[in-house]
């Protein structure tokens, strides 16, 4: 199995497991942006939001909702956070299995670019 997010499910890697059922895997972000960064990924390969079916629309909804509950258990629900799917090459997508960054606990300033300016 190649795939290292997979291998997180497989319990073949280690990772710092915060929330888990039969359809969702959450755990802390190994290299994190904020004071809580948590990734929320299906337990199911699949390779980003571009490969998403139809079928997955339970699957995509309860990633977001996993994502809220998180953020509500670790007390940054009301003070904001941010909700990110990379995709892909220009999305800046490193690892090819979906996953939904939960950041937050300090206030953001990153803005939304329509183009990356350092590049
Ligand atoms: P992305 O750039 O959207 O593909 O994000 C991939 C994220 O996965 C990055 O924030 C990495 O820090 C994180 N990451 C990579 N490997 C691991 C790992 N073994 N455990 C936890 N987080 C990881
Ligand atoms: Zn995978």
């Amino acid at each position: 199995m190649e795939c290292i997010f997979c291998r997180i499910i497989n319990k073949e890697l280690p990772a710092d497991v915060v929330f888990e059922d039969d359809m969702i895997m959450a755990f802390n972000d190994i290299n994190p942006a904020a004071p809580i960064h948590i990734l929320i990924i299906p337990k199911i390969h699949i390779g980003s939001v571009n490969e998403l079916k139809s079928d997955d629309d339970l699957l995509a909804g309860r990633i977001i909702t996993v994502a809220k509950e998180l953020a509500k258990e670790k007390g940054i629900a009301e003070g904001g956070y941010k909700l990110l799917f990379r995709v892909g090459r220009h999305g800046g997508q490193e690892v090819p299995h979906i996953h939904l960054h939960l950041i937050g606990g300090a206030q953001l300033t990153e803005g939304i670019h329509a183009v990356d300016k350092k590049n």
